[in-house]
């Protein structure tokens, strides 16, 4: 929830990575340190992921000498506690370690070739949507950006190691709310999208809510160049709220409402994600109307085969059904996109592997 917010993140990570190149600048500064210096440093740090700048032959000797004393410079802020791939090789789950010994997963994608990072933002999450092993395991603490960015490094340097090439894509759509930890999110993008550093495009960046209209309003008045999606998965409130406690406190007229802003505002479309459960949300009235919902807002659905979780009883729509579903929203006008389950046999949920890594 929202209270979230205020919790602290933990301050014994590292904050070198969690500074924008700006920010770098002015803390160095106050060193007697140049932009000159800083600027290679954020260059060493967030392009070439170099783990010891003070080696680096690009660092000038007031530099070097300079990171010599800071021997916390190379700490790392996670470390690997286990890896995992799917059977059919485009799925690499990384559950990671922060200093303070909590855990969260990142996801590498590599369909088609475009890799995608999907990453978390909190450690847990307030939000507790039934059919999440995340919301299952409640809220820990917001990441700091230095632990967001530092999933995305984990994932260039397994990129580069492996001979892929470069992170394309990146979701924020692991474990946590993003938009209940907004500042810290919007900060670790600005560094990502940085083109001295890992140089992701903002178009590139999906952030996913479950719906929280706060931060979505704010998106809209801020112009947020990062694409949306949102999580609807039900028709009526009743049947939302079902599934997703926080459609309690953010109605679908106030939710849709601000999604319709967030369009008129920023350019971009909407992207809905709708999880089908069988027997659930998956009939062709429930698609008549979801279509209903969304009409006058320029939207995508995503529909996705639910990922079954040993907390929710309920099993994924069957394809036939999920493309009479598709088919409808089609009819109603409504553009869609049918999921694959991919990387079923890596916990591929949210939450999951941390769960199970619990749980063993
Ligand atoms: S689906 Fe997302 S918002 Fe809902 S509990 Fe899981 S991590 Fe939190």
């Amino acid at each position: 929830m929202s209270g979230s917010d205020s919790l602290p993140a933990t301050p014994s990570a590292m904050p070198w990575i969690g500074m924008p190149c700006a920010a770098l600048e002015s803390c160095m500064a106050t060193e007697g340190l140049s932009p000159t210096h800083a600027r290679t440093l954020f260059r060493l740090l967030h392009r070439e992921l170099d783990p010891r700048p003070q080696d680096s032959p690009a660092a000038l000797p007031p530099l070097r000498r300079w990171l010599a004393t800071r021997p916390w410079v190379q700490e790392p802020v996670i470390s690997v506690a286990s890896e995992v791939a799917s059977s059919d090789g485009l799925t690499r789950k990384f559950l990671l370690r922060l200093a303070d010994g909590q855990t969260v997963e990142t996801v590498l994608m590599g369909f088609t070739g475009r890799h995608t990072a999907c990453v978390s933002t909190q450690a847990g999450c307030a939000m507790g949507c039934v059919f999440c092993a995340t919301g299952q395991m409640g809220f820990v603490r917001n990441l700091t950006s230095a632990e967001i960015v530092a999933q995305v490094h984990h994932v260039q340097a397994a990129l580069r190691a492996s001979g892929q090439g470069e992170l394309r894509n990146l979701v924020l759509m692991g474990m946590g709310e993003p938009l209940n930890n907004y500042d810290t999110v919007m900060t670790a993008l600005e560094i990502l999208c940085d083109r001295r550093g890992v140089n992701l495009g903002p178009s590139r960046i999906t952030i996913s809510t479950v719906g929280v209209v706060p931060g979505i309003r704010r998106m809209a008045r801020e112009r947020c160049p990062y694409p949306l999606a949102v999580s609807l998965h039900g028709s009526t409130d009743e049947e939302r709220s079902a599934l997703i406690p926080a459609g309690r406190r953010w109605p679908l007229a106030e939710l849709l409402e601000a999604c319709r802003k967030y369009t008129v505002a920023t350019g971009h479309r909407i992207f809905v994600e709708w999880t089908l459960i069988d027997g659930c949300n998956d009939s062709a009235e429930h698609a008549v109307r979801l279509g209903a919902l969304l009409q006058g807002i320029p939207s995508h659905v995503n529909l996705i085969p639910l990922n079954p979780t040993d907390a929710f009883k309920g099993a994924a729509t069957g394809s036939s059904a999920a493309q009479a579903f598709q088919r409808v929203l089609r009819e109603a006008g409504i553009p869609s996109t049918l999921r694959q389950r991919r990387g079923i046999d890596v916990a591929a949920g949210c939450g999951q592997l941390r769960a199970e890594r619990i749980a063993a």
